[in-house]
C-alpha cells in the first residue's frame, strides 16, 4: 500500500526521546517480521575518488585540489576481494567517483570478472560508481554485478539543483535508476537527510519516490559538511547530535512505510557517534558495509569529515563488529548474498 504522506510527515517530526524510542522499537518490529535480524555484510572498496563531477556537498568533487587523486591497482582490488570472501562475506561493494570514459569502464569490466572467478561467483557484487550507459550497465551486468546503488540524494528537482552546478542532471539520474530496474538489476537509492534546504515535506516525498519507483534497497544518511566545498560555512554549526537522529528517523520511518527492502546503516551514522551503525539497525537497518579499502587511501576519500576508521584497517575491525552486532543480539548472515525479500518477490 502507498504510504500516507501526513503519516509520514508525522513520524519524521517526532523529536521527543521516548517518541522517538516507540518510532524505533515499532520498526525494528517490522524488520523482525519482513526482513529478520540477520545483518548482511558488503565489504566496500572505495576504488578512486577521481570525480567527474561537482556536487557541491561532496569532499572528493572534481574541483577540491586538497585530495591526492587516486584509482587503485587491480591486484590491490582483488586481494581485497580475497579478504572479504575468505571472511566469507556474502558481498562487496565497489565504489568510487564517476567517470564514463572507455578505459575506465573495460577498466571495471575487468575487475568484475576477475572478482567473478576468483570467488568462483559466490561473492555478491554491488556497484555504487555514479550516472551510467545503458550500455555500460549491461556489460557489467554481464560480466556478474547484480546489485546497483545511486541516490537520487533528494526527490526533489529544485533542490536538486541548488546543490549541484547547472550540468548535472536530476533527469540522468533518475534514469539511470530507472534503466537499472528495467535491466534487472538490484536497484538501491537513497538520500541525504539535513540538507540545507530540505523540508520535512521534502523527506516525506523522497519515502513516496522510494515506494513510486519501486526500489530494492536503501542508502540513506544525514549530510556532514566539508570544509573544502562549497557548503563549507556549514561546518561551524553542524549539530552532530541532530543529524544523527535524522538519520535514525528516517531509516525508522523507511522500514516502517516500505517494509521489505534493504535498508543500509551506513558510515556517515558511525562518523557521527562511534556506536551509530548498532543504533541504525535498531532503528530498522539491515545491511552494513564494512569499509575494506587500503588505509593508505582513506584520509583521500573523505566523502564528508570525520569519517570513521582512517588508520584502522579491515581485520582489526572485523572482530569488534561482529562483537557489537552479537551484543545487540542479531547474527550475521555469513556466505550469503542477502538479497532484499523486496527483489526476489519482484522476480
Ligand atoms: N560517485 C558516486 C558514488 C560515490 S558518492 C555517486 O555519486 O553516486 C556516494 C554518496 O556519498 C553520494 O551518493 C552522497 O549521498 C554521499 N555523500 C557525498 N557527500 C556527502 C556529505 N558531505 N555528507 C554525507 N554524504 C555525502
Ligand atoms: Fe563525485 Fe559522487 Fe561526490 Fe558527486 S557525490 S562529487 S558524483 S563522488
Amino acid at each position: 500500500m502507498r504510504p500516507n504522506k501526513a503519516e509520514l510527515i508525522e513520524m519524521l517530526s517526532l523529536h521527543k526521546p521516548d517518541e522517538l524510542e516507540a518510532l524505533y522499537k515499532q520498526a525494528y518490529q517490522i524488520k523482525k517480521e519482513t526482513v529478520g535480524t540477520k545483518v548482511y555484510f558488503r565489504g566496500i572498496v572505495e576504488l578512486s575518488n577521481i570525480c567527474t563531477k561537482n556536487c557541491y556537498y561532496c569532499g572528493i568533487r572534481k574541483d577540491n585540489s586538497n585530495n591526492n587523486r587516486y584509482i587503485i591497482s587491480k591486484d590491490e582490488v582483488l586481494e581485497a576481494a580475497e579478504w572479504a570472501w575468505k571472511q566469507n562475506y556474502g558481498s562487496m561493494v565497489l565504489q568510487s567517483g564517476e567517470r564514463e570514459d572507455a578505459w575506465y569502464i573495460s577498466y571495471v569490466n575487468e575487475l568484475l570478472q576477475d572478482i567473478h572467478e576468483l570467488s568462483r561467483g559466490e561473492l555478491g557484487i554491488t556497484l555504487s560508481l555514479g550516472e551510467q550507459t545503458e550500455e555500460t550497465l549491461k556489460l557489467w551486468q554481464a560480466s556478474g554485478a547484480h546489485r546497483y546503488l545511486i541516490r537520487i540524494e533528494t526527490s526533489n528537482p529544485e533542490l536538486y539543483k541548488q546543490l549541484h552546478p547547472a550540468d548535472h542532471s536530476f533527469e540522468r539520474r533518475l534514469q539511470t535508476i530507472r534503466t537499472l530496474k528495467k535491466l534487472g538489476w538490484q536497484t538501491g537509492t537513497g538520500v541525504m537527510t539535513g540538507l540545507p534546504g530540505q523540508s520535512v515535506e521534502d523527506l516525506a516525498n523522497d519515502i513516496l519516490f522510494f515506494y513510486d519507483e519501486d526500489i530494492d534497497m536503501l542508502g540513506m544518511g544525514p549530510f556532514i559538511p566539508h570544509k573544502d566545498t562549497p557548503l563549507g560555512h556549514l561546518v561551524e554549526g553542524f549539530d552532530q547530535e541532530l543529524a544523527l537522529e535524522n538519520g535514525l528517523k528516517l531509516i525508522a520511518t523507511c522500514r516502517i512505510a516500505l517494509k521489505d527492502i534493504n535498508i543500509a546503516s551506513t558510515t556517515a551514522l558511525q562518523a557521527l557517534n562511534p556506536t551509530g551503525r548498532e543504533m541504525g539497525l535498531l532503528a530498522g537497518a539491515n545491511i552494513i558495509m564494512p569499509n575494506i579499502t587500503d588505509t593508505k587511501y582513506r584520509s583521500n576519500y573523505q566523502l564528508y569529515e570525520g569519517k570513521p576508521c582512517l588508520d584502522e584497517n579491515a581485520s582489526e575491525c572485523v572482530h569488534c563488529l561482529e562483537r557489537r552486532i552479537e551484543s545487540i543480539g542479531e547474527t550475521i548472515g555469513y556466505k550469503e548474498w542477502g538479497d532484499s525479500p523486496h527483489f526476489n518477490k519482484r522476480q
